[in-house]
């Protein structure tokens, strides 16, 4: 199987600034988050499950997923989540792959920001890479970047995997707690490394 990373971190951690520069040195990226919005767009494949098993009343006019009435339910509702999640990830698989099997790159980057939460990805990749800041910095670029609150974001970050449970599951770091200058030696090392690795997979 083709050499692969998977790219991960909590809200905020720069988990697309990352992907932004690795694919900038000629990594293929696969986006789950993108796929995800795709599958829930209009016309998308996970539209007639949610409209059989959902009802109308979640579907925008245009034919999409109301996300924010999505939300609510499911933060309200216990079983909706994992109802939700059941029409989801099985499609969210299928499409990652037949984008991985398209993708033109050194190596293959899924950027996958519940990596740690959800089964089946830490086998999937040859590697766990993780974007890492402290809590204190997410808080703050969620807020200037969105202008939630700083209790919503922590409820956000309430419901997604410890930093500590991360770290656990890295094979590799990149420390995001500085400016984005401090990015660039730590990205062309790794991505340097994970050339040669794809070469000898
Ligand atoms: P999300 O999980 O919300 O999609 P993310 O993990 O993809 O977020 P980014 O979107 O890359 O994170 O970064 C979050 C915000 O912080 C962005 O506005 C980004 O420009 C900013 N940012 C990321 N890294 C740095 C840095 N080193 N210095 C300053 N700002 C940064």
């Amino acid at each position: 199987r083709r050499f692969s990373v998977g790219l991960t971190g909590g809200i905020g951690s720069g988990k697309t600034t990352v992907a932004d520069m690795l694919a900038a040195r000629g990594a293929a990226m696969v986006d789950t988050d993108t796929i995800a919005h795709q599958l829930t767009a209009p016309g998308g494949l996970a539209i007639p499950d949610i409209h059989t098993q959902f009802g109308a009343a979640f579907l925008t006019a245009e034919g999409a997923m109301n996300r924010a009435r999505m939300r609510e339910y499911v933060f309200a509702e216990a079983n909706a989540k994992a109802r939700l999640e059941a029409i989801l990830h099985p499609l969210i698989r299928i499409e990652t792959e037949r984008a991985a099997a398209q993708a033109q790159g050194d190596y293959l980057v899924f950027v996958v920001p519940l990596l740690v939460e959800s089964r089946g990805w830490k086998e999937r990749v040859s590697r766990v890479l993780v974007v890492d800041c402290l809590e204190q910095t997410q808080i703050r670029r969620v807020m200037s970047r969105s202008g939630l609150s700083e209790a919503q974001v922590r409820a956000i970050m309430a419901a997604q995997a410890t930093r500590t449970q991360r770290l656990a599951a890295a094979d590799d770091v990149i420390d995001n707690d500085g400016d984005a200058l401090s990015l660039v030696p730590q990205v062309d090392q790794l991505h340097a490394r994970y050339v040669a690795l794809a070469r000898e997979a």
